[in-house]
């Protein structure tokens, strides 16, 4: 059975001596996994397809169960993104994520193409690198089934925050400084609750909780289209983006560590 499709390279591997294994995702099927036969020769046609961060079209063939490219053509090569290194180390974190929240035979419009526009903002420093950054943790969060209630503190339901504000990030749920007060009588908070759910609460303030809210509900082509009001509020958001999708998704990224060794 031969089909074309086109689809973002998130992951090549080498497989034996001559070929590279491409994890390719696609808008109608989400993930899957293309043989490149001879593909680590630097004289192959497919060479230049084998490259992560490349939204490809490619026509493939299916043999013994597995998917085989025929040949292909590149849509975007976000070529930019190479020129330095954080903007690198940061795409390839994405890539990493967008394999992590997509699935297999399961359709994956929105992943698909916030990872574009991800890729485009990269690429053109539309916003700081940190911002971009916690913008699809955020919504990485979103579209795996964590997303958080920002609507109002969960223990007194107030909306306003004056005096800042908890994400309680196991619970999804936020939680004002008096509830917080009356909760822990004033002590320490323990590690564990009674229901042995871990207790982890990241400060924010009402900028950083804005951009939460804010990418929760924008629509994808607008989601990078907001500021924080200063440098203390991106600090918060990046934070509890970051911890807050770790956290849900119980696992770690060695592109994270990457990206956090060269940024530093
Ligand atoms: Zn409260």
């Amino acid at each position: 059975m031969r089909k074309v499709c086109d689809g973002l390279v998130l992951k090549v591997t080498d497989v034996g001596d001559h070929d590279r294994a491409l994890t390719l995702l696609t808008a109608d099927e989400g993930k899957f996994y293309i043989i490149a036969k001879g593909a680590r020769s630097v004289r192959s046609k497919f060479a230049s397809l084998c490259r992560i961060c490349a939204y490809v079209n490619v026509e493939l063939h299916e043999r013994d169960g597995r998917y085989w490219l025929s040949s292909g053509s590149i849509n975007q090569a976000f070529f930019g993104i190479n020129s330095d290194l954080d903007s690198f180390a940061l795409a390839s974190y994405v890539m990493q994520l967008a394999d992590e929240i997509s699935g297999v035979d399961y359709p994956a419009h929105e992943v698909l193409r916030m990872s574009l526009n991800t890729l485009y903002a990269i690429e053109n420093k539309l916003r700081p690198l940190a911002q971009i950054k916690a913008t699809y943790e955020a919504f990485a969060a979103n579209i795996s089934g964590f997303t958080p209630d920002l609507s109002s503190c969960s223990e007194c339901d107030s909306a306003s925050f004056p005096d800042g504000l908890w994400l309680d990030v196991m619970n999804g749920a936020l939680v004002c400084p008096e509830c917080l007060k009356k909760k822990s009588g004033g002590l320490p908070i323990p590690e564990v609750d009674r229901f042995e759910t871990k207790n982890i609460l990241l400060p924010l303030d009402s900028s950083a909780l804005e951009a939460l809210r804010y990418i929760s509900s924008a629509p994808l082509q607008r989601i990078f289209a907001y500021s924080l009001n200063d440098e203390r509020s991106m600090e918060l958001f990046c934070r509890a983006a970051e911890t807050y999708l770790l956290h849900h998704l119980e696992r770690d990224f060695d592109t994270l560590h990457f990206y956090k060794t060269v940024t530093k």
